[in-house]
């Protein structure tokens, strides 16, 4: 098979995940990142940014609901939500299961919403919702700007380099900090419990001590390198390991169990 077919994304000289591109349907540089929408017979359509895999059809929920349903159910009295980046909409989707006032969605990109909603109209089904309010900057400066207080905060990033990498530092950590509420929860994607494990074992290090509460915790992503994802959750209240999830929302893979089963102080 001629390699022009393929997509490979490598993350050891000696591995890589491979799709086979059926179909390409998008391929552009927007002002932040090189964004890729190829269709696989097995994934469905894949969204590439800066040529690392963000979603497919197929896996995306895996992700999606590990790090949205966390925070939400940890948090008191989620009313406000603010997702940094998210682009796709499959996080806020999430949000929007549970019953909240409002979700801002902060995304650098407005070309990732843009291809979301052409090629991946079931996630990106959300921004319609009149609780989402779409804002197109950089997270960073958006919360040293905002009045604003939040019950959770979900930091959907890509990895720690390019756009993303502002959001990887103890000065967003303390930020963020300053506009959650007393029962306010974070929660943040940090990457592979594998490929990445010494950038998240002392990144985790470095901001753990902001919260008075605080986890890393795992969910399986199919197609992520090493499958295995690793999140970070934190709280100015030990709320973490007694919260309760509430029975009346559907998730088709994450709960309480695996959530929990995963809770590590470090790794
Ligand atoms: N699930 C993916 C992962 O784990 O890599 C993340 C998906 S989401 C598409 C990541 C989004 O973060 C991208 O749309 C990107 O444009 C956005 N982003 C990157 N840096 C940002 C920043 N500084 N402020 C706001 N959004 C940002």
């Amino acid at each position: 098979m001629k390699d022009e077919f393929w997509f490979k994304e490598f993350h050891h000289k000696g591995f890589y995940i491979g799709f086979k591109k059926k179909k390409v349907l998008k391929e552009f540089k927007s002002k932040y990142q090189k964004i890729e929408v190829f269709y696989n017979e097995f994934w469905g359509n894949v969204l590439i940014l800066d040529g690392l895999v963000m979603i497919t059809e197929k896996d995306e929920f895996f992700y999606h609901e590990a790090i949205a349903h966390p925070p939400l159910f940890v948090s008191e009295k989620p009313k406000r939500v603010l997702i940094i980046g998210g682009g796709d909409g499959g996080t806020l989707r999430e949000v929007l299961k549970h019953n909240v006032e409002s979700a801002d969605l902060v995304e650098i990109d407005e070309a990732v919403i843009n291809v979301s909603k052409e090629f991946f109209p079931d996630i990106a089904a959300s921004f319609t919702d009149k609780r989402a309010n779409i804002i197109t900057e950089d997270g960073v400066r958006f919360l040293e700007k905002t009045e604003n207080k939040y019950d959770v905060i979900i930091v959907d990033s890509s990895e720690p380099f390019g756009p993303s990498s502002v959001l990887f530092t103890r000065k967003f950590y303390s930020l963020m900090k300053d506009k959650i509420s007393d029962s306010g929860v974070i929660s943040a994607q940090l990457g592979s419990y594998l490929f990445h494990k010494k950038f998240i074992s002392e990144f985790f290090k470095e901001i753990k001590d902001l919260f008075k509460d605080s986890y890393l915790y795992t969910g399986i992503t199919p197609t992520y390198p090493g499958g295995l994802w690793t999140y970070g959750i934190f709280s100015k209240k030990n709320l973490i390991k007694d919260s309760v999830w509430k029975k009346d929302i559907q998730t088709k893979y994450y709960n309480e169990l695996i959530f929990k089963g995963s809770l590590k102080s470090e790794i």
